[in-house]
């Protein structure tokens, strides 16, 4: 999607009297709890989307009868705005988000969000928060757009009423520590057909107890596996996955049944950009158990908005646990990661365009 010149806005804008900025500690951000000073709103009524408006970020109110809060139509989309090494503030990716969010929104019976009104939202948004995106290093601000349905009506059918926001949070570094994960042999996250390939929220809903239990037996995170055996890879946590076998990067395809992440999609470009081999196709847990047994498996990790690259240290197969080899060897998820903010942050080349300034 390109960014075209706008001289008219599609939303009135209502800006914040006084800013919150000066109460926020930037040196010790806690992910996802400080809001910044502005929220987009937009409502979809008898058909269409009426004006939408930024202004104070702040609760909202709605009837108990809400159909989101009974029926689950909800979505939405995790995305960064990067201060760059030069002081300005860019956008990264911004329309893949965007496309993402579309998809899902179909998925799921909702309408679609006007392409062009979203990333107008989001410039502007950006223009009165500019203050708000953090400069530390591996810091950012997360930026959430969502969607879910409004109408207080009781019984089974798609919604005939949905709002649309955005608010965006100053994050800093993500937990950085290396993840254990449980390789998950029962509990499923997406079926063919289902809709784990949409950013939907019922995802997450149904993630959460079989993640807590392998809390419970010492894990951190889950490695998802296909729902009708059990036997080839899908993604880490919320989190695409990615491994290094006999030297080489190889991600498990995206289906229909794994999300298709920015970061892995981006990953994978940079690494072809700068010469690495990446193989995209199906990864077998027998598989990562071989190569785990010889000293083939050398690296693991969860690629994502939120965390960008999280490497695994333990893998929890069905049988054993298994530990990677010391992150000190690692070579393939550093430059994975580096290649990825020498763009976020405008201190390398940007060779795809993907970063939209604002
Ligand atoms: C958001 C998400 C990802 C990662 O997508 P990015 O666009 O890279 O942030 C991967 N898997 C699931 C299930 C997700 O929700």
């Amino acid at each position: 999607m390109l960014m075209e010149d706008y001289t008219t806005l599609d939303f009135d804008i209502a800006p914040v009297g006084t800013s919150r900025l000066a109460d926020v500690d930037f040196s010790n951000l806690a992910f996802g709890k400080v809001f910044s000073d502005h929220m987009f709103v937009m409502d979809f009524e008898d058909g269409e989307w009426k004006r939408g408006e930024i202004s104070s970020y702040g609760p909202m109110t709605f009837s108990p009868a809400m159909m989101s809060l009974h029926y689950g139509q909800a979505i939405f989309e995790g995305m960064k705005a990067f201060r760059q090494t030069d002081g300005s503030v860019s956008l990264f990716r911004p329309g893949a988000n965007i496309s993402r969010f579309n998809f899902s929104a179909r998925r799921m019976g909702m309408p679609e969000v006007p392409e062009d009104i979203f990333l107008q939202a989001l410039v502007e948004m950006l223009k009165l928060d500019h203050e708000w995106v953090p400069s530390n290093p591996d810091s950012a601000l997360y930026i959430r757009p969502f969607m879910f349905a409004t109408e207080a009506h009781v019984g089974v059918r798609p919604s005939q009423q949905y709002r649309f926001c955005i608010f965006t949070c100053p994050v800093g570094a993500y937990y950085t520590k290396a993840v254990k994960v449980k390789v998950e042999m029962h509990y499923t996250r997406a079926a063919h057909g289902g809709t784990g390939a949409a950013k939907a929220a019922g995802n997450y809903a149904g993630s959460l107890f079989p993640t807590e239990l392998a809390k419970s037996e010492g894990y951190d995170q889950i490695l998802w596996t296909d729902a009708a055996t059990h036997t080839s890879v899908e993604e880490c946590g919320t989190m695409n996955v990615a491994f290094v076998l006999d030297g080489k990067m190889v991600v498990p395809n995206t289906s229909d049944t794994v999300l298709s992440g920015i970061t892995r999609a981006s990953a994978i470009a940079l690494m072809k950009h700068a010469g690495v081999e990446v193989e995209e196709r199906k990864v077998t847990v027998q598989e990562l158990v071989e190569a785990a047994d010889t000293g083939r498996l050398t690296e693991a990790f969860g690629l994502g908005t939120a965390a960008t690259v999280s490497p695994i240290c333990t893998l929890g197969l069905p049988d054993s646990d298994w530990d990677l080899p010391e992150m000190s060897t690692w070579t393939i998820a550093p430059k994975v990661k580096s290649l990825l903010d020498d763009v976020r942050y405008g201190s390398g080349e940007d060779p795809f365009d993907w970063n939209i300034p604002v």
